[in-house]
């Protein structure tokens, strides 16, 4: 009897023990293929050290509370340092209005960079919490956005460490894409909650790339392509700037567009127009005839260059550029023929230009 009560009993203990060991077993099935099991390991712990302080400039708008979300980014920062020892610090930050930019996450990016290009040496990532607006191919709305210039202006939705998580471990694994499982997965999972992790081969890219310089774009394609698109960028942060008519930022990004591809067409010409506001018109004639001379199609550099050379009062040089705008069937302003018209006591054009290409250099 005795003996028996003990065998169930032990059965008893038995299932006890099974039923304990049963939801463990689960959770650690749950989370095989991402690093979320090793965290406690001694050597995975050493592998994070030593630990990495990014610098985040923080943008809001009206879409969360700021209380709300440096709560979050806190705890991001704890599920990151865990992975990889790196840890995210707010050192500075604005509440941006935005005005059309919603729909358009390059807008979006190039509006952040242009805000925040002053300060470029004093953060490493640009964080914006917006409720944006533009969709993917496939009318899907994406939870965040990063650029893929420096790969350092982040976009996040929501208050999901999944989204955060996800884009900031795309600024350190570049181009390399999505992964099918955990956090670099390319879509939130609908099921569970807990997708923060890394597998450990992407940790290992993180890893690898943990020290980057956010200064920096990272060379992750063909030489000639990452100029075209480095050169890209700041020709857009330098449109950006002139929109704002802040001239001598826009020169400067312009310069490093140039720098960056001497035979940028559209470069040439947008700098030239800056030239031409300031009135340096020599300038702007010279950055009109290199735009021409890489791009001869350019009908609004010719509209450009022959308003420079009008108020230079060289009025015959300026019917001739007219002309050339016009042939390649650019819309001429009336009011600027009439002034022409006025100031130079011609009608039109009454040069015959030859169309000697070898002489007009
Ligand atoms: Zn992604």
């Amino acid at each position: 009897m005795r003996r028996k009560r003990t065998q169930a009993q032990d059965r008893l203990t038995k299932m006890k023990k099974l039923l304990l060991l049963l939801p463990l077993v689960c959770l650690l099935d749950c989370y095989a293929g991402s690093v979320k099991p090793l965290l406690n390991r001694p050597e995975f712990k050493a592998e994070n050290e030593p630990i990495r302080t990014l610098r985040i400039f923080l943008i809001t708008d009206d879409s969360y509370r700021k209380d709300e979300i440096e709560k979050f980014v806190s705890k991001c920062s704890d599920l990151i340092e865990m992975q990889v020892g790196i840890r995210l610090e707010i050192v500075d930050g604005y509440e941006i209005k935005w005005e059309d930019e919603l729909d358009d996450i390059i807008k979006m990016e190039i509006r952040i960079a242009r805000e925040t290009w002053s300060k470029r040496d004093q953060f490493d990532i640009a964080l914006t919490f917006v409720h944006f607006a533009f969709n993917v191919a496939g009318g899907k709305l994406p939870l965040g956005a990063t650029d893929t210039f420096f790969w350092r202006y982040l976009f996040v939705r929501e208050l999901d460490p999944y989204i955060l998580l996800h884009e900031l471990f795309h600024a350190f694994l570049f181009n390399r894409g999505h992964s099918e499982e955990w956090v670099m997965r390319g879509g939130r999972p609908a099921y569970g909650n807990e997708w923060y992790w890394l597998t450990p081969k992407d940790r290992k890219e993180v890893l690898r790339s943990k020290w980057r310089d956010f200064n920096i774009m990272p060379a992750i394609e063909e030489e000639e392509e990452r100029k075209s698109r480095e050169s890209w960028f700041y020709y857009k942060v330098g449109l950006a700037y002139l929109q704002k008519r802040e001239f001598d930022e826009a020169i400067l990004l312009l310069n490093r567009s140039l720098e960056t591809n001497p035979k940028y067409a559209a470069a040439y010409e947008t700098r030239g127009v800056i030239y031409s506001r300031r009135e340096q018109y020599d300038q702007a004639i010279s950055d009109f005839n290199k735009a021409l001379e890489i791009d001869p199609s350019l009908a609004e550099a010719y509209f450009n260059q022959g308003r420079a050379h009008y108020f230079k009062k060289e009025y015959d040089k300026s019917w001739e550029d007219i002309r050339k705008a016009q042939d390649l069937g650019y819309k001429i302003p009336a009011e600027f023929l009439d002034d022409l018209r006025r100031a130079s006591g011609k009608n039109r054009s009454t040069l015959s230009v030859p169309q000697d290409k070898g002489s007009s250099k």
